[in-house]
């Protein structure tokens, strides 16, 4: 049993990608499941509250810190479960490197993750929030997801139907009720040295080679179009401290769509989802006023994507908040649709972008 790392006062703004945020009341970080359960049944016991952390790259903490205890599941180690001619069954411990396990899943030429190449964080956060990209999922790979319940202190299997997978959402995300830290993840991928070139981008990559690429090729070709964007995690990149896409795609019934066509001159950007539509929340930020590089303060749009906010260097999180809700309210007054925050947010209570619109 070990539990790596414990700390009365650390600094969460060093362990998330945006650098913004106080101090942790306690933190673990824990390296097997028996170290989870009992640090998870001994902060139950305190009282202290939990929070999970992975690889912080989703994250919006409060100036003030959080008053509780910081989990972060380090849990390390895959095994492959069955192998057949057609396809692979592989389970991740939810501490494992997303990119590493996707760089792995290429090499091999299992097919199902490439598109996700250069998304940061950690597997166990993957079906928290439904990670997705350039056309893939990871909810159209996962099989299981095993998971420790906070509440009762038991492990639990979830199938991929019991997650409640949706665009940029789960069951995990949705239950705060019943919290869940996820332990490991159960993969189905094909044995298939061929890439999806669904996205517009993509396509456009591969427009001209007239042949299907192979999955190295396509995720060459996204780490190419995340590095343009500054959407991977680099050091020495000017926008590198972010927490990825700031909004989801708002997602409209038909009143909504109806009334984004009459307050908007031109087509905006409207694509059919399920039974309602998508449309781009970059596009409603760039039509609202505000262009790539907008700053307040030490927070600003990432100067190659609208949907990143950025820490210039020193910004507190009152800053990023304030950046967020200027934007939101402006896209508010304009169409009357609510930008939805897409990382989670600690230590805010109420939530500072969520209690009520603009
Ligand atoms: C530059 C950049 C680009 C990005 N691009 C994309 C993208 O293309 N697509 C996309 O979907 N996301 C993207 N993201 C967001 C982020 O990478 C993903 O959400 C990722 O899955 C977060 O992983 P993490 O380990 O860093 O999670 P954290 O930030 O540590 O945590 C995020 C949430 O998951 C919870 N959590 C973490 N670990 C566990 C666990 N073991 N059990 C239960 N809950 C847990 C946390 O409590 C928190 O609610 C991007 C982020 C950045 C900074």
């Amino acid at each position: 049993m070990s539990t790596q790392t414990t700390g009365e006062s650390i600094s969460l703004a060093s362990l998330t990608s945006l650098g913004v945020g106080g101090h942790a009341g306690r933190f673990v970080c824990v390296t097997d499941r028996t170290s989870l359960q009992v640090e998870v049944r001994q902060a139950r016991a305190q009282n202290s509250r939990i929070y999970l952390l992975g690889g912080g790259s989703n994250l919006v903490v409060a100036d003030e810190g959080v008053n509780g205890t910081v989990v972060q599941v380090a849990i390390k180690g895959q095994t492959i479960l069955e192998e057949t001619a057609e396809g692979i069954r592989i389970r991740v411990n939810a501490g494992e490197v997303w990119d590493d396990f996707v760089a792995h899943a290429v090499n091999n030429q299992w097919a199902g993750v490439e598109c996700m190449s250069g998304i940061p964080g950690w597997v166990g956060a993957a079906p928290i929030q439904n990670i997705g990209a350039y056309g893939q999922e990871v909810a159209s790979v996962i099989e299981q997801v095993e998971v420790l319940d906070l509440n009762t202190g038991r492990f639990e299997n979830y199938s991929n139907s019991e997650c409640q997978f949706s665009y940029r959402s789960s069951a995990f995300k949705k239950n705060k009720a019943t919290p869940k830290a996820v332990v490991s993840v159960t993969f189905k991928l094909k044995k298939k040295n061929e890439g999806l070139v669904q996205y517009r981008d993509l396509q456009a990559d591969f427009a001209s080679s007239g042949q299907a690429p192979e999955l190295q090729h396509v995720r060459d070709a996204v780490l190419r179009i995340r590095g343009n964007k500054s959407m991977l995690l680099e050091d020495k990149d000017p926008n590198g401290q972010s927490a990825g896409s700031f909004f989801t795609n708002p997602i409209l019934d038909e009143e909504g769509r109806t009334q984004l066509l009459q307050k908007t001159e031109g087509a905006p950007p409207i694509y059919p989802y399920g039974d309602r539509y998508k449309t781009s929340a970059a596009w409603l930020i760039e039509q609202a006023g505000f262009e790539k590089g907008f700053a307040l303060g030490a927070a600003a749009l990432s100067s190659k994507h609208t949907l990143a906010i950025t820490n210039q260097g020193n910004a507190s999180s009152a800053e990023i908040v304030h950046l967020a809700k200027v934007i939101q309210a402006k896209v508010w007054d304009r169409w009357q649709i609510l930008l939805i925050p897409e990382p989670q947010f600690w230590g805010f209570d109420p939530h500072p972008l969520m209690e009520q619109a603009p």
